[in-house]
């Protein structure tokens, strides 16, 4: 544990020098890690293949072209962002100015999880070291290889004393919230977040996290079909359904069910094939405990397509079943997995009313051709964010802050997002000495006095 202490003083030393808060030694900084993620390129797709069979495509699109994206962007903004902001002044003010100064926060702890193991290392990463901090990254355990290929990569790019990746499980977690970090950084599940937060409040460390929940798919009965099974199936079947914004489960207009159903079965075996355990692109569950976790809930409800399982690979099909009951196993926790789980209700009212009897979720998506459904799902329901006739795609835009509220998390990312959550903001009165006014002081004269 001694050399976490050590590591963290090293940075904190690094910190204290100022060199990180230069904006052109942040563009620069930023500009090295996307080559050195270049020249890594080809091991990370590998890696993602051992460690939950991700497809060369599905790597690129969900981990690494995201990132390069990411830092695009981050590079173009950020001497706008990083420019101290000029602020209006109150005229009971009359004679001073008033600035934001973002100021980094010193050194910062990422903890990732496993289901997009690179990029939701480094997404945070982008932002911190975009608002001038130092960091340590403590990747998922879960997924070892892309630990390793990360920890490489860190290690070849940047001195340790500003980037560093310590590998581990919970034991290395814990005794990392044990430093004095300035801000801490985690993504991850509900019940971990509740730990997190009460490690951070010893020290009083500000944090942000981004958590997960049971997202609802709300198809109304206007729903544009076709467009509605490919969106859904899509979101929910990418990753295994291990996407912390995959639709959780569906909520869908009574009426329209049956013809939904039938759509999203002939496109799952239009994306999938005849039989997924022999797709070779299908990503595998993370481990036999998630398997045997997820493998539960395939007996509750009714089959309507999937369900075979191949333990020795870890592969589980894409799976839908109806006539689902919130009483159900599958409906208690956010599932993580290939399983979608069918609800259905009989007005707009009713849907709102049994989302809102849970957590608010991560993300929400209605699918409606009016306008006033759309209006309604948004105005009535607190969630994260989400998509109107679409799944999962807000998350990549970056003009879009992405996080959750209430048991989903707090603080939001990327973009701008990203230097926010990273950046104290710093408010400054500059005040004249040209002359005083002495109303505030006690027993002087109401006079404008000059110095
Ligand atoms: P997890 O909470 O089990 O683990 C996340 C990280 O925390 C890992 O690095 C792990 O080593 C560490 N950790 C685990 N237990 C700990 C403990 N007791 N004390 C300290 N650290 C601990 O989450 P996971 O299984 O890796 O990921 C799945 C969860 O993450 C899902 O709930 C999903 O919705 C959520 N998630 C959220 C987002 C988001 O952006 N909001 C993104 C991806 C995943």
């Amino acid at each position: 544990m001694e050399n976490y202490h050590s590591l963290l003083l090293k940075q904190k030393d690094y910190f204290a020098a100022n060199k990180t808060k230069d904006v052109s030694f942040r563009l620069h900084q930023l500009k090295k890690l996307k080559k050195a993620i270049q020249n890594y390129e080809a091991e990370l797709i590998k890696a993602l293949k051992t460690d939950l069979n991700k497809s060369k495509t599905e790597a690129y699109m969900t981990e690494i072209g995201i990132i390069y994206e990411e830092i695009n962007f981050v590079v173009k903004h950020l001497k706008d962002w990083a420019k101290p902001k000029t602020v209006k002044t109150p005229i009971t003010h009359v004679g001073s100015k008033s600035k934001i100064y973002p100021e980094p926060y010193g050194s910062v702890l990422v903890i990732a999880p496993w289901n997009y193991p690179f990029q939701l290392a480094v997404a945070p990463l982008i932002g911190a070291m975009a608002a001038g901090n130092c960091a340590v990254m403590k990747p998922s355990e879960l997924t070892p290889e892309t630990s390793r290929v990360l920890s490489r990569l860190v290690q070849d790019t940047f001195d340790e004393e500003y980037i560093s990746v310590v590998e581990g499980a919970v034991e290395t977690s814990q005794a990392l919230l044990k430093e004095d970090f300035d801000k801490i950084f985690f993504t991850g599940s509900t019940a971990v977040g509740k730990i997190i937060m009460e490690a951070a409040a010893k020290t009083l460390t500000p944090v942000t996290l981004e958590l997960g929940g049971k997202s609802p798919c709300i198809v109304h009965k206007d729903a544009n079909l076709e467009l509605a099974a490919k969106r859904i199936v899509w979101g929910k079947f990418l990753n295994a359904g291990q996407t912390c914004v995959a639709p959780d489960y569906l909520l869908v207009h009574h009426e329209m069910k049956e013809s939904l159903l039938e759509q999203m079965k002939i496109t799952i075996r239009e994306f999938y094939g005849e039989n997924a355990l022999q797709n070779e692109n299908f990503t595998h569950i993370v481990s036999e405990r998630h398997f045997d976790r997820l493998s539960n809930f395939l007996s509750d409800g009714n089959l309507v397509v999937g369900g075979k399982t191949e333990r020795s690979s870890l592969i589980i099909e894409p799976t839908i079943l109806d006539n689902i009951s919130w009483d159900d196993p599958v409906m208690e926790d956010e599932i993580f997995g290939p399983i979608l789980p069918v609800l259905t209700y009989k007005n707009v009212g009713d849907a709102i009313e049994q989302v809102n009897s849970r957590p608010k979720p991560l993300a929400l998506y209605v699918f409606s051709e009016e306008e006033e459904i759309q209006q309604t799902v948004i105005d009535h329901i607190s969630f994260g964010g989400g998509c109107i006739n679409d799944t999962v795609y807000h998350l990549s835009s970056p003009y879009l802050p992405f996080g959750g509220v209430g048991a989903s998390g707090m603080g939001a990312y990327h973009g701008k997002g990203s230097f926010d959550v990273f950046s104290h903001e710093k408010s400054i009165l500059k005040q004249t000495t040209r002359f005083d006014i002495p109303l505030r002081y006690p027993n002087t004269k109401n006079a404008l006095k000059k110095l």
